[in-house]
């Protein structure tokens, strides 16, 4: 656990997982300041519904910033935090394929300069995102930290790969620092991003409308529920000095992988629909599998994913309906 009343910076904060993250460090006790810029991705009403709660709470600030403005940096690092946790970033793989240069350059460029922020704050410990995407198109699973990784399928993924090694780089060139990245695979959940497979197939089946399945449907994918993402973060961030090296990496998956088909079935019962699926071809980016070897996640940080898809798929039709 954390000592009470740690201060921690989470970029990314009105976004589908900081803000979740964020609820968690504020019902701990610990101080929270916020950064995000509201990125146009999506749009910006859901990400203030995100920070409803949050903006009524006296431990909170939220800082209007971007990655990529060097006052905004310090400016958010001012307000006193020890910690970062660093999730703000461009997300998905497809639309990387059409800006590619702007995902490397928020995503890549945006990590460098919070690194040099923390150095010019003085702090130490960071928690870096970064993405199952980075083990590319590969077949064998599950995917282990040990694995190459060297041929990321999209932007994005390349992006995320870079992200680490940049973290390392500082680790390496800087004594003190204390990073962790944590390969999340495919997140779901209350407030998951509006484009993401499952919130997007949930929105169609309520709709009556066709799903659109790419591929053969055989693709799959290590859905993780927002909570056990949340709680392997708080973990990590709460063993930064207890890392057996000052640089490492972690799975976070839900280490149960699932074909699309059977994704779309889930969801059927979850919405109590009858669906129709719509073929479409492969799309350029995706990659065929994923899967997370979780131990060294569960040896280190302690980490063990506890809700199966369909609770949490129940649980995501359930905030669905109420907002
Ligand atoms: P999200 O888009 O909901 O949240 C990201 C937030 O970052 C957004 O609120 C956005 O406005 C902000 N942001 C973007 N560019 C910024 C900039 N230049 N300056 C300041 N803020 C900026 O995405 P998410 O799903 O919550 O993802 C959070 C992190 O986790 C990202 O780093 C993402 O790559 C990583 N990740 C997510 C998943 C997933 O399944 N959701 C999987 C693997 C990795």
């Amino acid at each position: 656990m954390s000592a009470a009343g740690t201060h921690v910076l989470v970029t990314g904060a009105a976004g589908f997982i900081g803000s979740s993250l964020c609820d968690a460090l504020r019902a701990r006790g610990d101080e929270v300041t916020g950064l995000d810029n509201f990125d146009p991705y999506y749009d910006r009403a859901l990400k203030e519904a995100n920070l409803a709660a949050l903006r009524r709470d006296p431990g909170f600030t939220l800082v209007e910033g971007d990655l990529l403005d060097r006052a905004a940096l310090d400016a958010a690092l001012a307000r006193g935090a020890r910690k970062v946790v660093h999730l703000a970033a461009l997300a998905g793989v497809r639309p990387s394929l059409a800006e590619p240069l702007r995902y490397l350059r928020v995503n890549v460029e945006g990590t460098a300069n919070l690194l040099e922020a923390c150095l010019r704050a003085g702090v130490e410990e960071l928690v870096c995102a970064s993405s199952s995407s980075v083990y590319g198109a590969r077949s064998r699973v599950p995917f282990s930290e040990e694995d190459p990784c060297d041929r990321p399928a999209s932007p994005y993924a390349a992006s995320k790969k870079a992200t680490e090694v940049v973290a390392a780089t500082y680790v390496h060139l800087h004594a003190a620092l204390r990073i962790a990245c944590l390969r999340y695979f495919t997140v779901y959940g209350p407030r998951q991003r509006p484009e993401m497979a499952i919130h997007r197939f949930v929105r169609l089946a309520l709709e009556g409308r066709p799903l659109p399945v790419f591929g053969d449907g055989g693709s799959g994918r290590d859905y993780t529920f927002i909570d056990d993402i949340v709680a392997g973060t708080l973990a990590a961030l709460d063993r930064l000095r207890s890392m057996p090296e000052p640089f490492r990496i972690y799975n976070l998956g839900g280490a149960q992988p699932v074909l699309l088909r059977e994704l779309c079935a889930a969801i059927g019962e979850a919405t109590g629909r009858r669906l129709e699926l719509a073929a479409q071809p492969e799309q350029q980016g995706d990659v065929p599998i994923t899967a997370a070897d979780v131990a060294r996640a569960g040896a280190e940080l302690g980490y063990a994913p506890r809700v199966p898809l369909r609770e949490g798929l129940a649980r995501f039709v359930a905030w669905y309906r109420q907002v």
